[in-house]
Formats: structure tokens, C-alpha cells, sequence
């Protein structure tokens, strides 16, 4: 099997299974539990933490255990809202978000919320000063991703926090930067958003396991989950000490060469983009992030390419595994003709992918154009 779909999930290496098991197996005690074997996983749980924590550059005490990215999206944008409920109830945010960040808007809307929904540029852009621009004295939070999912593209959190602090320094601003986390390098605590969200199996850990960052101008953030008290008391509910052993352990083997490995994916990718533009009819789509290649076969439907390919053992994606066969929000906010955007595919590379890989995809995709009835 060829698998170039890492934007979706990944595989968990061996060792992180094994972190996993041995937690499952054997330290299998409640972090809340007062004798050793729950003594020394409290121990372990925030070793975990500090792990993670030192990869997104943020302190432990900033950093909270979620159930996966979709939960630290929806925290963040209540939390934010609670914080700012007499400032007012704008929400500025992007068209092209992933689904846990526009539902959660869109379900804001229906409570009385007024969403902006900010339009890419045909390659998938979108600029600070657009986001600046539109952001209102009554506007509680911006919620503008880091890497897009579907197309790659980096956007300028950096800067929008900047612009912020000098057109409303009360505005909240979060990121979601589950496909950014050890690929597009950044800091906590000089990105100046005050909050990010992070999800452990887009870097070799399990599913089920994420991480909410959470910053200083954060003031008494409204618990998610009240309960037993786990997470300061803000997400209770017993910690999931094999994910999160899981999570760390991943974090751990990505970090180790992280600037190699991130040179090299972007060559691999480099490279892809090369050996698909000779295929005629292919254009390549937005672009940024090391791991994310998007283009367009034009003309020929996405999901029967996915299919043909499938069936070949090459695993890519029409877009975002989310969506699950129904068209992306993200290609249609592209504006692209319908040939082109109905042709839109995504490869997305991990540290074991090869060319010999890139190359296998590249024949089966041309062989594809060569052999089957165009119909956009
Ligand atoms: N945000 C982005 C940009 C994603 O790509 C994904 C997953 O595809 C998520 C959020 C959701 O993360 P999770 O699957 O951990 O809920």
C-alpha cells in the first residue's frame, strides 16, 4: 500500500504502540488514585504534559489534555465568548476552516451570534489586513486556522495577532493549528494567539487525543467539562493515560530530527508538485505547508480518481476526509471553474513517504487521464 493521504491520519509507530500498551497493561492506574500506581501515572501524566507542552512552546500549566482537535476547536470559540459576553458576540473567522470550526460558528449564529466568513483569493489566500479589516469593537474572537487542511496554505497568525493588540486588544484569538503542529514551526508563546489547538494523530499519535493551549489572557477560562477537576478543573473527566502516553511519545520521535525531516518533506513535496505538472490537464492548487500537495486534475471527477487509485492501493483524498464524499467547502470558496475544481485531489506526505512513492502515484494518476472518459 502506498499511503499519501497524512493530512487525514497517520500510521502510529511501533514505539508509540508500545508507550500505549504498556500504560494499557500495566500502569494502568487513575492519575487521581493515592497510592504508587496512581502516584507515579500523576507522575507521568505531567512528564507527558511537559513533553507536549515544550513542542507547542507553551508552559505546562498551559496546556490541556482534549479528546481530539474538533474539541479543542469548540472550547477555544466558547471560552472566548464566555470571556468577552459583554464585549459583544462578532466572531470573525475564515470560509475555508475546517468543519469543527465552521459548525461550531455556524452553531454560535443560531444562539444569537454574528459570524464573518472571510473569502480566500482564488489560490487559497487569505491576508491579515483582510482579517484586520473586518474586525469590529464588538468582536469577541477571531478564529483563523494555521496550515489549511485541504490546500496547505500558511496563514499569518503571527500578524494577525499583532494587528489585533493595536485595533481591539480585547478581541480573542484563536488558532487552529492541528495541521500545523510540528510541521509549520511555532511557538505559544511569541505566536501571540491566546489560543491554539492541537490533535496527536496528524503526527504519528493516536486518535482520540488533542491538546488546547491556552493563554494568559485567558482570564478564569469557562471549564468545558466540570466534573471531578482533572486539567486545573476545566476538563474533567479521568485523564486518557494511554493516549496521552501515545501522544507524547509521537511528539518525542517527531521532534528528534524535526528541521531534517521537515526539509525533506518539503523536497519530497517539490518534487511531487514537478512529476504532476507533466501530467497534461494538472494544475496545482494553493500550496504552502510541507505536507500538503493539492491539484486538479481538470475534468476528470475527484472521487472516481480516488477510487481508480484505491483500488491500485494508493491511498489520496478528494479533499478533506471529513467531508465524506460531499463536496469541499474549502475547493468551492476557490472559485475555480467547475472542471477544475471538480478534479481537485490532495496528497499529503509523513516523514516515511519516498519518491519511489511520488513516482507510483504519478503514473497511476496519469495513467488515469490517459485511459479513463473525461466527464466535468
Ligand atoms: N482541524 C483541522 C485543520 C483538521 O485537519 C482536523 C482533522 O482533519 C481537525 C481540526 C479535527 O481534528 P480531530 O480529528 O482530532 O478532531
Amino acid at each position: 500500500m502506498i499511503y499519501l493521504d497524512h493530512a487525514a491520519t497517520t500510521p502510529v509507530p511501533r514505539a508509540v504502540a508500545d508507550a500505549m500498551y504498556a500504560v494499557l497493561a500495566e500502569q494502568f492506574g487513575n492519575p487521581s488514585a493515592q497510592y504508587p500506581l496512581g502516584l507515579e501515572m500523576k507522575h507521568q501524566v505531567s512528564a507527558w504534559r511537559r513533553t507536549v507542552a515544550q513542542a507547542a512552546g507553551c508552559g505546562e500549566k498551559e496546556l490541556f489534555f482534549t479528546s481530539c482537535g474538533t474539541e479543542g476547536d469548540n472550547w477555544a470559540i466558547q471560552a472566548a465568548l464566555w470571556q468577552n459576553r459583554r464585549l459583544g458576540r462578532h466572531i470573525v473567522t475564515t470560509a475555508v476552516e475546517h468543519s469543527a470550526v465552521l459548525e461550531c460558528c455556524r452553531w454560535m449564529e443560531r444562539q444569537g451570534c454574528e459570524v464573518t466568513y472571510l473569502q480566500p483569493d482564488g489560490r487559497g489566500n487569505i491576508t491579515a489586513a483582510q482579517v484586520l479589516d473586518v474586525v469590529r469593537p464588538d468582536t469577541a474572537v477571531v478564529s483563523v486556522m494555521m496550515v489549511n487542511n485541504e490546500l496547505g496554505n500558511i496563514y499569518p497568525i503571527a500578524d494577525i495577532a499583532r494587528g489585533l493588540a493595536q485595533r481591539n486588544p480585547r478581541t480573542l484569538l484563536h488558532t487552529d493549528a492541528v495541521q500545523g503542529f510540528l510541521k509549520v514551526p511555532f511557538a505559544f508563546r511569541t505566536l501571540g494567539a491566546d489560543f491554539v489547538t492541537l490533535s496527536a494523530h496528524k503526527i504519528g499519535g493516536p486518535k482520540g487525543i488533542g491538546a488546547l493551549c491556552i493563554g494568559p489572557r485567558v482570564r478564569s477560562p469557562r471549564p468545558l467539562l466540570p466534573g471531578g477537576g482533572q486539567e486545573q478543573g476545566l476538563r474533567s473527566g479521568t485523564e486518557a493515560t494511554a493516549q496521552i502516553a501515545g501522544f507524547a511519545r509521537a511528539v518525542e520521535l517527531r521532534t528528534a530530527d524535526l528541521p531534517a525531516v521537515l526539509e525533506r518533506m518539503a523536497a519530497l513535496r517539490a518534487y511531487a508538485a514537478e512529476q504532476l505538472s507533466a501530467i497534461p490537464d494538472v494544475q496545482i492548487l494553493g500550496g504552502g505547508a510541507p505536507h500538503i500537495l493539492a491539484l486538479s486534475l481538470a475534468g476528470w471527477p475527484s472521487q472516481n480518481i480516488v477510487n481508480d487509485l484505491g483500488g491500485q492501493g494508493i491511498c489520496i483524498s478528494a479533499g478533506s476526509a471529513c467531508h465524506q464524499g460531499r463536496p469541499s467547502h474549502v475547493v468551492a470558496a476557490l472559485k475555480l471553474p467547475k472542471r477544475v475544481s471538480g478534479g481537485t485531489i490532495r496528497l499529503s506526505f509523513g516523514p516515511e513517504t519516498t519518491r519511489a512513492d511520488i513516482d507510483a502515484c504519478a503514473e497511476a494518476l496519469r495513467r488515469h487521464h490517459d485511459t479513463r472518459m473525461p466527464m466535468l
